[in-house]
């Protein structure tokens, strides 16, 4: 005889899920509960590990804007090079965004 462990149910031995409520009765079913356990920790991880990759790989996109536009920079008014760090234009005097 197997007891259903979600509703205490008796059971037929052969009987694979509970006659009352559907319980799987299987002997393996503790075997069941852990990998439920760690399907939900490795999904829990997963998303933590997603989060953190996509962090990374924003900073990483923010470093390469940053440091593409350092070597590029230009006024928008009259086109003159200028360093990364200015704030107005050598020649003309625009505000350098
Ligand atoms: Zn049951
Ligand atoms: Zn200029």
């Amino acid at each position: 005889m197997s007891y259903c462990n979600e509703c205490g149910k008796k059971n037929d031995d052969d009987a694979q899920y509970c006659t009352k409520c559907g319980n799987y009765l299987a002997k393996n079913s503790s075997i069941e509960k852990d990998i439920d356990k760690f399907a939900e920790e490795f999904g829990r991880k997963a998303e933590q590990f997603g989060k953190r990759i996509e962090k990374k790989a924003k900073a990483f996109a923010k470093s390469v804007d940053q440091s593409s536009r350092s070597t590029t920079m230009h006024c928008s008014d009259c086109g003159t090079e200028l360093d990364s760090d200015a704030k107005f234009c050598r020649k003309c005097g625009k505000k350098i965004e």
